[in-house]
């Protein structure tokens, strides 16, 4: 039987996640601070309550839906005693030392914890595109699995309870990057009356098929191994320059080439040259020690 769930935080994600809870056939109970964002989620059956506190209290488990770390901590704090004994699933995004935070604050108070990352829009969820990084207490994850599966796709990465939130940054970050790599394409076809829809049309195609390299990449980052035949940083750093006089000469800003072009210099200026292009993931952040 559907277990009673409460959810704490009725903004965009909020509301998709109780709606997620009520279509799976969870007695759901919901409490935002501003009252009047529950009414279609009541209409649909979920139980309004008035204050934060008298949420928690009916349900084994806790879903934390807010803005930031901040608004969470101010929202859980006064709730420690009733929370005893019941898990929080924090799904706000927040950094992986807050979560280690909230973790430890759980872990004083004899609340089991788990700290989501969720990979998708209020639209997605419910749907299997929708991916939710998990990490921290892992027999949480497991007991509770049939109701987080109703989010979408639920993974659980590691006890340490920052890491789902690691994995989130890392992901939006390379994401982002990637984002405005295409803004910086659009700028440079602009002038010549290129639309960006006609870029785009060329750069999925492109980058889908630059994306599969990466893997190989991949190896040999972990390999540590950067000995080379093809397209060495000396040639990369050739490649870049003439990228950054092509953009100067269309009349596009360096903002986003040219910090790329100056980790390729740093490569090449380290005596690194004649080794592979990935080789600047060691100037990103050393490799950890083997062990
Ligand atoms: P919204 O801005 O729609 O909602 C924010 C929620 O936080 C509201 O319920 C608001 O309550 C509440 N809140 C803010 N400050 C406080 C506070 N001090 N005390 C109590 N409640 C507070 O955000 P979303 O629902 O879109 O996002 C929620 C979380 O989910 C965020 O951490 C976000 O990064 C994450 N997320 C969102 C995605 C998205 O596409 N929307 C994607 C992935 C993650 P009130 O109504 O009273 O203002």
């Amino acid at each position: 039987r559907p277990i009673p769930v409460t959810v704490l935080g009725l903004g965009a994600m909020g509301r998709a996640l109780a709606t997620a809870l009520l279509d799976g056939g969870h007695p759901t109970t919901v409490w935002n601070r501003t009252p009047g964002r529950d009414t279609q989620l009541v209409d649909a059956g979920a139980k309004s309550a008035a204050t934060a506190d008298a949420a928690v209290a009916s349900a084994s488990l806790v879903v934390v839906c807010l803005l930031d770390h901040a608004s969470v901590r101010a929202v859980v704090d006064p709730l420690a005693e009733t929370l005893r004994g019941r898990t929080v699933v924090n799904l706000t995004s927040t950094t992986p030392n807050e979560a280690r935070e909230t973790a430890e604050w759980a872990h004083r108070h004899g609340i089991a914890y788990l700290d989501g990352g969720i990979m998708a829009v209020p639209e997605m969820i419910g749907q299997p595109e929708a991916t939710i990084l998990y990490s921290g207490d892992e027999t949480a994850f497991t007991e509770h699995r049939p109701a987080l599966d109703l989010f979408g796709s639920a993974e659980h990465l590691g006890a340490d309870p920052g890491l789902g939130a690691l994995y989130d940054f890392a992901l939006l970050a390379a994401m982002y990057v990637m984002f405005a790599g295409v803004f910086h394409g659009t700028a440079m076809l602009r002038p010549a009356g290129v639309s960006a829809t006609e870029f785009a049309n060329r750069v999925v195609p492109w980058l889908t098929a630059m994306l599969q390299t990466v893997p190989a990449q991949a190896a040999t980052v972990d390999s540590g191994d950067y000995s080379t035949e093809v397209q060495d940083l000396d040639f990369t750093k050739a490649a870049l320059d003439a990228i950054v006089r092509a953009s100067s000469e269309a009349g596009a800003e360096l903002d986003v080439i040219a910090p790329i072009q100056s980790l390729v210099y740093r490569q090449v200026m380290a005596g690194h040259g004649a080794e592979a292009f990935q080789r600047m993931v060691e100037t990103l952040a050393p490799a950890p020690a083997r062990v």
